[in-house]
């Protein structure tokens, strides 16, 4: 039987994201994706938000996204803008890009690393022994792995048989969501009422119109048709502007639903397998991506066997609020999105408010990811949130923090006295960079704080240690998230 260290099921962006983390940690990942191939069939997903650009920097690939896509200050909530130009961080922005663009320039990534891909290939699902699991396919055969992964959407036959519990809300509506061409010419733009949100585009070939119609009622599963659409246009519209050749006709609803767990022993959930809702605010893919680098490192140092089992609980400990979090905002979001009069007056009193300086900091922090705040205990504020992509300056010349972590590496970040700590126990695991930063240190929404001694860097870019002019406490960061140090 073949095997690998680590299957995931699912090649979409969560599945392609976890399998570059593992394969820069060394660890031998293979994906099985059920499509022939990457391509995507219709845009999907508009774009990421600004923390899912900076942990594509500090993988050193943001810039093949940043060529493809369009910046542009895409956070809303209700009908006001959220501009983020003002927040601490390279990226003060959204970025416009559509998801099978995005899914293109990740397959070309992780071409260039060392991953093994079956396409073409589906999971049925898997049995899991004390030292492995089996991973079935539907063509029969199986794969060993020490640890499945199931990033295989918002369907996932990995939770399912995993047995894990998908608590949450039943649809109240449903939208269908397609490319066509038109006869008639029409009206672009986005537009409310009663049953909720509607939107017409022409897409960059000037020639397919992107629709978005929410139905009036909820529509069956199963595949939707030209019929579906052209009766859903109608209704809102009062025509269907004659529509033809449907490259991508599909259904989503504000179905919204979590994991009640991300782990069941050796199998992990993350992306769209773990979590489900409606796309208002445009947050799913950046959180699977987001989830795909909170577990990447911890699976890896389990796999290497430098980390215990126990480290794999944080991934759920520290992600699932996260989700939970941005589930309700999306629910808030949907909600405002139906438009009687009296909604319509809730938007306006909403709207006003988000555009005032305080509620718009903290509601763009949510839904850019650049306030997430995991919670490592008290301490320093930067103690579990991002690390600022810092100017730094090193004997070797100046450097961008980000740039310490295109490895996927923890880095010691020592800004005191040159050679003031000595962690050689950890040496082969963690890097130690001695340098220079005069600069502010300024946090998204937080503000200013005070300006650390040194600080520990976990691969995602979360700090896990704060040191201010003391070593108190390092040994145990060390030992609690690069495991116990090597024997003299
Ligand atoms: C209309 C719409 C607009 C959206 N807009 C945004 C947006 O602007 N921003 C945003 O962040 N998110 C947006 N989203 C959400 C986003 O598309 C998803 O959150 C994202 O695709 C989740 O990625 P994933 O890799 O977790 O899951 P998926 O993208 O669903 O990928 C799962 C992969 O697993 C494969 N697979 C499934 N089952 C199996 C199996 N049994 N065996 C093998 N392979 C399997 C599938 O083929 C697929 O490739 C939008 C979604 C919709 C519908």
């Amino acid at each position: 039987m073949t095997e690998h260290a680590v299957v995931i099921a699912g090649g979409g962006p969560t599945g392609m994201m976890l399998a570059a983390e593992l394969a820069l940690a060394k660890v031998d990942v293979a994906v099985l994706e059920r499509r022939p191939d990457h391509v995507l069939v219709g845009s999907r997903a508009g774009g990421v938000h600004s923390r899912t650009i900076e942990v594509l920097d500090q993988r050193g690939v943001a810039d093949r996204f940043l060529a493809e896509g369009q910046v542009a200050q895409a956070a809303m909530f209700a009908t006001t803008v959220l501009d983020m130009s003002d927040f601490p961080t390279r990226h003060p922005y959204s970025l416009g890009i559509w998801q099978n663009r995005i899914e293109r320039i990740m397959a070309a990534w992780i071409a260039e690393l060392p991953v093994r891909i079956y396409y073409g290939c589906e999971v049925t699902g898997f049995v899991q022994d004390g030292a492995g699991v089996d991973v079935e396919r539907s063509d029969g055969h199986s794969l060993r792995a020490s640890y499945l992964v199931g990033c295989d959407g918002g369907r996932s036959v990995i939770r399912k048989a995993a047995a894990i519990d998908f608590p949450g809300w039943d649809p109240t509506r449903s939208n269908l969501i397609a490319e066509v061409e038109t006869t008639d010419e029409p009206p672009k733009g986005i537009r409310h009422d009663a049953s909720g949100v509607h939107a017409l585009h022409t897409m960059e070939d000037g020639r397919t119109v992107r629709v978005i119609v929410t139905e009036q009622q909820i529509g069956p599963a199963g595949e939707p048709t030209l019929r579906d659409l052209s009766e859903a246009l109608v209704a809102v519209y009062g025509t269907d502007f004659g529509i033809h050749n449907p490259t991508w006709i599909s259904r989503f609803t504000d179905m919204t639903r979590q994991a009640a767990a991300y782990r069941a022993g050796r199998v992990l959930l993350a992306g769209d397998s773990a979590h489900v809702h409606y796309p208002a605010g445009g947050q799913g893919l950046s959180l699977g991506v987001q989830d795909a680098v909170n577990l990447g490192w911890k699976l890896a140092q389990v796999v290497n066997g430098t980390s215990p089992e126990s480290l794999l609980d944080t991934y759920h400990d520290e992600r699932h609020p996260v989700a939970a979090r941005a589930l309700r905002h999306t629910m808030a979001q949907a909600a405002l999105q139906r438009r009687d009069e009296r909604i319509q007056a809730l938007v306006d009193v909403v709207s006003e408010l988000a555009a005032m300086d305080e509620p718009r900091k903290r509601l763009a922090g949510i839904i850019s990811g650049l306030d997430i705040h995991y919670d490592l205990g008290e301490g320093h504020p930067l103690l579990g949130r991002r690390m600022p992509d810092l100017d730094l300056v090193t004997v070797d010349g100046p450097l961008r923090v980000f740039e310490l972590l295109h490895g996927a590496k923890p880095v010691l970040l020592n800004l005191g006295a040159p050679g003031a700590f000595d962690i050689t126990p950890w040496a082969d695991r963690v890097q130690m960079i001695d340098a220079e930063y005069g600069g502010p240190w300024d946090l998204p929404v937080l503000g200013a704080v005070s300006a650390p001694t040194a600080v520990v860097i976990r691969p995602d870019g979360y700090v896990a240690w704060v040191g201010e002019r003391t070593q108190l406490g390092l040994a145990e960061a060390l030992t609690t998230w690069f495991g116990p140090p090597a024997a003299p």
